[in-house]
């Protein structure tokens, strides 16, 4: 269980609560957001906080705006987009520098209650490197701090561990949720447990390997990282993506797994095609016939099988990276074959954000997982074993 402190933990009426969100949305050339899950996610906590009577002063980031104000990356669209899933006005405090004398002024001037939203944080040159200038000047529009933003909780950043050092804190509903689930599979997981590993590249995931390797039953491999691994044992991997200067390490890790009694499940079968695009010629084969001149882009029937059978035997399942390109239909097939799989078991089953959870949604089998992380990189870098910047800087339970 983590030690830091929760939204009950704090009392909230007639303070003014700056609250870190995720509205990083995709918004259309009409200024419309086409996805607003990030910003129903947010709901929950801003809601909280009404009924509390705290004045909510919501910050986020919105894509890479390169440290200075630029119109197309405005969160503008969100204020809009938010008033109609609240159903309460939110007031969108414009400024290209996101905090200055008039925002201050229509920050004090809200009554308790109210909602308002700032300016973009990336709109800051300093925001990305937690500038002391930038964390003082947000946080001196408050007198508590929530971080609800669990997909920048991996980021040193401003609006997020600067100015948790500056005022009480403590984290949202959003990402309590996120750091119970996972800090129990990574202290204290239903076993059997099982990681499912795939996506394109072996060296990014490394650190999650060895360390998942110290709590799991079984490791699952597929995706392009699969080919680093099977060239590892010896076979030919034709024209697949592969890491030369991890087969190495990916030989190590399959010695490590055997020493320590982890079983490392590698496809049996792969779907082999004659190019990188959609309209290529497929077709399956064993790992042991990989042609030179074609390229594996999807685990084969009898891995999914194998990886079902696996899943439907564990009780804590978690899953970073999809089994092939499974943004191309005919490559989708394994990937989704491992969701539907996780669909259908009573495991707590854990989608570690980014590729995977696009996938989920894709398929639409949202509802049927027992947790979509928000943030890919903060639970990889929870699967790794690291400390979040984002949350280490919150007030623990018990501090004044
Ligand atoms: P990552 O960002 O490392 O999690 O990788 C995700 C990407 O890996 C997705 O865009 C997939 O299309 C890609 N991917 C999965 N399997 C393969 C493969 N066999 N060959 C090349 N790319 C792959």
């Amino acid at each position: 269980m983590f030690n830091k402190k929760i939204l009950s933990d704090m009392e909230f009426k007639h303070k003014s609560v700056i609250v870190r969100c995720d509205f990083n949305v995709p918004i259309d050339e009409k200024g419309n957001v086409t996805d607003e899950k990030r910003i129903i996610a947010a709901m929950p906590t801003v809601k909280y906080l009404m009924e509390k009577e705290a004045k909510v002063i919501l910050l986020s980031h919105l894509g890479r705006p390169k440290g200075k104000y630029d119109k197309t990356f405005s969160l503008a669209p969100v204020a809009k987009s938010m008033e109609k899933i609240l159903g309460a006005k939110v007031s969108f405090i414009e400024s290209e520098r996101v905090v200055d004398n008039s925002v201050k002024q229509k920050v004090l001037s809200a009554e308790y209650g109210d909602v308002l939203l700032l300016e973009n944080t990336r709109f800051r040159e300093e925001e990305k490197h937690n500038g002391a200038l930038f964390a003082e000047e947000l946080a001196s529009l408050g007198e508590i701090f929530v971080n609800d933003a669990f997909g920048t909780a991996h980021r040193e950043h401003s609006s997020n561990a600067g100015i948790a050092s500056l005022l009480p804190s403590c984290v949202g509903l959003l990402v309590e949720k996120e750091l119970e689930i996972m800090g129990k599979a990574m202290s204290d997981a239903e076993r059997p447990f099982t990681a499912i590993l795939g996506g394109s590249k072996v060296s990014d995931k490394i650190g999650v390997i060895k360390n998942l390797a110290l709590k799991v039953d079984y490791i699952l491999i597929g995706g392009g990282m699969m080919f680093t691994f099977l060239k590892a044992l010896g076979k030919e991997i034709g024209k697949s993506i592969v890491e030369e200067e991890q087969i190495e390490t990916a030989k190590s890790i399959i010695d490590y797994c055997k020493e320590i009694g982890v079983v490392i499940i590698l496809p049996k079968d792969v779907v082999v095609a004659d190019s990188f695009n959609n309209e290529a010629n497929f077709h399956t084969v064993k790992v042991e016939n990989i042609p030179s001149n074609m390229m594996g882009l999807d685990i084969g029937d009898e891995a999914v099988g194998e990886f079902a059978d696996v899943i439907l035997k564990s009780k804590t399942v978690l899953w970073n990276g999809p089994m092939g390109v499974f943004e191309m239909d005919n490559f989708a097939k394994g990937t989704f074959g491992v969701a539907k799989a996780l669909a259908e078991s009573a495991a707590t089953t854990i989608i570690g954000g980014g590729d995977s959870a696009s996938a989920i949604h894709k398929f639409g089998l949202e509802n049927k997982m027992s947790h979509i992380s928000t943030g890919g990189g903060a639970s990889l870098k929870l699967f790794e074993g690291g400390k979040l910047p984002g949350i280490e800087c919150i007030s623990e339970k018990g501090e004044l």
